[in-house]
């Protein structure tokens, strides 16, 4: 073979190798930013967990810091766009924090099929269907209503929780329609769950 030959294939290996260690390497250096954020802003982001999710709320020390460092993650890999409504804090912080309270007994918890996470107003229309709709799951997001989320998580009493909801649709499309970011033990055991 030629060196020519010889340079071409570790050419290829080397960016073959690239591409698989990309992902792996992009998780990494957002898990370096989110140490920063975690030791700058955790007493501000506890209180306003501690306010808004009553989960969260319940957890020990050591349980909030683990929700808390999986809420960073979350909200960091995602991407998040405001529709009628002008973007505060608080929103991706708590639609991060639900999606972490569905998951909070798994090994993958990002969802990683959704890249992002629609943040709307108030109830909306969709297709065809005469029902607004308060949330939803489709293939190229997980839309929430904002008006309806967060009066849900105040009234946590009445079963009614449309974060937890679309959460555990868009989990079950993971695990089990696209199986792009599937957990294998919830995968395995969901049966056993049901
Ligand atoms: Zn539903």
């Amino acid at each position: 073979m030629s060196s020519g030959a010889v340079n071409m294939i570790g050419f290829i290996l080397l960016g073959v190798g690239l591409t698989r260690l990309f992902p792996h390497f992009w998780v990494w250096v957002k898990k370096q930013k989110i140490v920063r954020v975690y030791e700058e802003r955790h007493n501000d982001f506890e209180s306003l967990l501690c306010r808004y999710n009553p989960y969260f709320k319940s957890l020990d020390r050591p349980g909030r810091e683990r929700f808390l460092r999986r809420v960073l993650l979350f909200m960091e890999m995602k991407k998040f766009e405001y529709i009628d409504l002008e973007p505060q804090e608080t929103m991706p912080l708590l639609v991060s924090a639900a999606a972490v309270q569905l998951t909070f007994g798994l090994e993958h918890f990002l969802l990683d099929h959704f890249h992002t996470i629609y943040i709307i107003k108030d109830k909306y229309r969709y297709g065809l269907y005469n029902m607004p709709f308060e949330g939803h799951v489709s293939e190229d997001g997980i839309y929430l209503s904002w008006a309806h989320f967060i009066r849900e998580f105040d009234d946590y009493s009445d079963g009614q929780n449309v974060g937890l909801h679309e959460m555990a649709h868009a989990l079950t499309y993971v695990n089990f329609t696209v199986q792009d970011g599937r957990d294998n033990t919830f995968y395995q055991h969901f049966n056993d769950f049901s």
